[in-house]
């Protein structure tokens, strides 16, 4: 009777998804606009190329701000947002502890103090109630992660900020194209960073861009960028203790002809999560992040659920996610640690004196980021979320697979 059971695909048996999910996705256009740039042999920005400045301004009114100062990539963009919005050394910046290193390590390469704030257990987002019994006198900026591309709730964050006169840089580094309330993620708060790296929704290998609608800020970045100079200043003249942040002519045409691309696989792949929601609500032992409140459009750079291990056998997270990867879905069980708990942190290899003695992160606690970390969250990669509506249902059906199985043995 063997053969009536079913097989998982890790254990020899037939995957459930037989699609592969390309990424990046590219055609003649974008290799045709590279080549051009190279037979110009006009290949840097700034003194002799124009691509950089167009796709800045593509991108700035694509996001519905006024500026935009592109950068070799999205730490680089993060660190330029908090040098212009006038940090000093020991200042505070509240972040989330689920995210990206690079959202708390640009605090400290600014010589300020990272102030990791619990995320909200139904979105992974920072929690605004949290934010608020974190502000000290010395706060000075929050950095809002739109996590997975899902927005972070920024009426309330926009009114903490301006009740406590603290600046707002959002973090989208995985929320190209994502909207809160109509409006482009990025271009809510005094600046927004973004990340042009290889997995991002937007992508020229690696990469950065901020957008702000402040015009002191965007001199101040655009200054920062290129090594201090100042617009109309001579070319050895500098002003301000910046550095070679400078993208190439290839890497802004290869973006120029990505981000046609952006929109359509935006409104794709939020289509798709609302599916696979909906696929998904009826899984024992599944459960969707929601969508938070208000007006949203996800741009699901992760597609993100829960994981009860009780309603699976009870198999580990790790050891049902290998089971979904060998059925032919591209996930994983994403950030191991909150990152308060990385060596940098705990050791407090800052490099930096502003840090006070008092700064202690090993008494950091922030229970829902490390529920999150140890064995609630999976992750399904965006390029997936690229799929068709058939394998969205092939998705929820590796996932019963799973289930049916383990729970016959
Ligand atoms: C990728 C990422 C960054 C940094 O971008 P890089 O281009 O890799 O430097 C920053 N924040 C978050 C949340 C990210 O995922």
């Amino acid at each position: 009777m063997k053969s009536t059971l079913e097989t998982l695909a890790i254990d020899g048996g037939e995957k459930t998804v037989q699609t592969t999910f390309p990424w990046p996705i590219y055609d003649e256009n974008e290799v045709q606009a590279v080549a051009e740039v190279i037979r110009s042999g006009r290949w840097a920005n700034p003194d002799c190329g124009e691509a950089v400045a167009a796709f800045e301004q593509e991108f700035a009114a694509y996001c519905g701000t006024k500026y935009a100062v592109s950068c070799v990539n999205g730490s680089v963009s993060l660190r330029l947002a908090l040098m212009a919005c006038g940090v000093k050394p020991g200042d505070e910046v509240i972040v989330p502890p689920y995210t990206f290193i690079a959202t708390a390590s640009t605090v400290l390469e600014v010589n300020c103090v990272p102030v990791f704030v619990d995320i909200d257990p139904e979105t992974y987002n920072l929690d605004p109630k949290a934010i608020e019994a974190a502000i000290t006198e010395r706060t000075k900026v929050i950095i809002p992660v739109h996590f997975a591309g899902l927005a972070c709730n920024m009426d309330a964050i926009m009114d903490i900020a301006h009740r406590h006169n603290l600046k707002v840089i959002e973090d989208a580094a995985h929320a190209h194209g994502a909207e809160y309330k109509g409006r482009k993620l990025g271009s809510i708060g005094d600046a927004g960073s973004f990340s042009f790296q290889s997995s991002k929704n937007l992508t020229s290998g690696e990469g950065g861009i901020v957008v702000t609608n402040d015009e002191n800020l965007y001199r101040m970045m655009a200054s920062l960028r290129n090594v201090g100079r100042m617009e109309g200043g001579q070319w050895y003249d500098h002003f301000n203790p910046g550095c070679n942040y400078r993208i190439t002519q290839m890497q802004a045409v290869l973006l120029s002809q990505q981000l046609k691309r952006l929109e359509e696989q935006t409104v794709l792949r939020n289509n798709n999560g609302l599916y696979l929601n909906e696929l998904l609500a009826d899984i024992d032992g599944i459960t969707p992040l929601s969508r938070g409140d208000g007006e949203i459009r996800h741009c699901y750079h992760l597609y993100i659920f829960k994981y009860d291990s009780s309603a699976f056998g009870p198999l580990s997270r790790s050891e049902f996610v290998a089971r979904l990867s060998a059925e032919g879905v591209p996930c994983s069980t994403g950030y191991p640690h909150p990152l308060y708990t990385q060596p940098v942190f705990q050791n407090r290899n800052f490099m930096c004196y502003a840090i006070p003695e008092s700064v202690d992160y090993t008494s950091v606690h922030c229970p829902i980021a490390e529920r999150a970390c140890r064995d609630e969250a999976v992750w399904i990669f965006q390029h997936a979320m690229l799929g068709s509506r058939e394998d969205m249902r092939a998705f929820a059906e590796a996932i019963r697979k799973i289930q049916r199985v383990v729970s016959q043995s």
